[in-house]
């Protein structure tokens, strides 16, 4: 444990971005009174860069507690949490791995595995801080809205916390890994007949009737969570920043989260450039593309339609900020088709690491900005892998049954087996 100290309450505070309001912390809200939705905003100026790379490196050898959590090893930067609801989330490896480097051709890449979080997905770190805040400010339930991997993370940590939990996801277009895990975390799961855009109006409007708390991406305590990503990341490279930083984009609070992370790091002498961001959308589910290539003049939504269900969604709520994190980082947006996506996931799981649709969208999307030329060979690339292989298996049976792959039976007996291998051999 270090002697920092967490950061006052009161250095915090909640910004709305579309008026002037503001408001404390502590508030049970988040959106303004106008409808704009709310960023927690910190006071820097107290905070010494040296110091606090000092705190979270002695943090880091801490095996049990707060402290050991790869958020919460971040506190001064997210908020005042006494008693943070925490499953020791994050902790992910950075993958140095020579077959991907050539699949790629992104010779130095580093491949950060968000699926090695508690219930499988960067949710997790979002999660642990929307479910302290939800604890803290005494909500009678937590809600949200879901293509499956918030909803298994609100439903664990909910449980945790003691919390009933509601959460609402599009009927039939859910994985039964991801339904699987809600409903044995105790959540109460409703299946809406209609997409996840619609999932979230109703769970958003459901929330403000009945003063429920709703743990969505619009939530801006999730996504001051989703900030440790980058925080990890850059600990592991010795705060050494890379050249770009790919990660897919649906509703966009990775996004948002990446670059409101950076922003503070610049602001606190952290860092003194910042990584380009590469946000990389299925072609089915693709209005942050089609709005970065209208210089983002307009932004117009679109009905999801992918493979990769972790971004089959068409409104992303988090449009905003994310424009604004790829303004600032002068960042670009890539689509990739869901055979891209899926070339590419079996190139992740061939290499022994694995990972879900969703997640291979940004090894798709790096090898084709790699061959565009816009992402140089020897350029330093840290790519996000946002959930665990084992959250869509029927994805993986799909697409070998597809590619040749036959199950192989055998009579119970070793002379069988050894005439089924031997066929193989000659
Ligand atoms: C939620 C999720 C995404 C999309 O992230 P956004 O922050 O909504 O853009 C991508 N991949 C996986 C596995 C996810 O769970
Ligand atoms: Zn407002």
């Amino acid at each position: 444990m270090s002697d920092q100290p967490a950061s006052d309450a009161s250095l915090s505070r909640l910004v709305c971005g579309d008026c002037t309001a503001t408001y404390p912390a502590s508030e049970p809200r988040i959106e303004c009174a106008c409808g704009g939705l709310l960023t927690v905003e910190h006071q820097l100026s107290g905070l010494h860069a040296p110091h606090l790379l000092q705190t979270f490196a002695e943090r880091w050898t801490c095996r049990t507690g707060a402290d050991a959590s790869g958020v919460w090893r971040y506190r001064e930067l997210l908020g005042d949490f006494a008693q943070p609801v925490t499953r020791l989330e994050g902790n992910t490896n950075l993958y140095a791995n020579p077959a991907l480097r050539r699949w790629t051709g992104s010779e130095s890449l580093l491949l950060k595995h968000e699926g090695e979080n508690p219930t499988g997905s960067f949710k997790d770190r979002g999660m642990t801080v929307g479910v302290s805040k939800a604890a803290q400010i005494g909500a009678k339930a937590v809600v949200c809205a879901s293509t499956g991997n918030t909803s298994s993370s609100l439903a664990s940590y909910a449980a945790f916390a003691g919390l009933p939990c509601i959460v609402f996801v599009p009927l039939g277009k859910i994985t039964a890994g991801k339904l699987a895990q809600s409903i044995a975390y105790g959540a109460r799961v409703i299946q809406v007949e209609g997409d996840f855009d619609v999932a979230l109006t109703i769970a958003r409007s459901v929330c403000q009737d009945m003063g429920l708390y709703l743990l969505n991406s619009v939530n801006p305590w999730r996504l001051e969570g989703q900030k440790s990503i980058v925080f990890e990341m850059l600990q592991q490279l010795g705060w050494v920043v890379p050249d770009w930083i790919v990660v897919p984009g649906g509703n966009l609070g990775n996004t948002s989260a990446f670059g409101k992370a950076l922003r503070e790091l610049a602001a606190l002498g952290v860092i003194s450039r910042l990584p380009r961001l590469a946000v990389i959308q299925a072609h089915g589910a693709n209005p942050f593309y089609q709005a970065f290539h209208r210089g983002f003049r307009s932004f117009s939504p679109v009905t999801a339609h992918t493979v990769a269900t972790a971004i089959n969604i068409g409104n992303p709520a988090n449009y905003q900020r994310a424009r604004r994190a790829i303004e600032e980082t002068n960042g670009v947006v890539e689509e990739v088709t869901d055979t891209e996506i899926l070339t590419a996931k079996a190139a992740v799981d061939a290499s022994g690491i694995g990972c879900e649709p969703a997640s291979a969208a940004t090894v798709a999307g790096l090898r084709k900005l790699i061959n565009a030329g816009l992402i140089k060979p020897g350029d330093n690339v840290v790519g996000v892998l946002t959930g665990h292989l084992l959250k869509d298996p029927q994805a993986v049976v799909d697409y070998h049954t597809q590619h040749g792959w036959q199950a192989e039976v055998v009579a119970a007996n070793s002379a069988a087996v050894r005439r089924v291998l031997e066929k193989v051999q000659s």
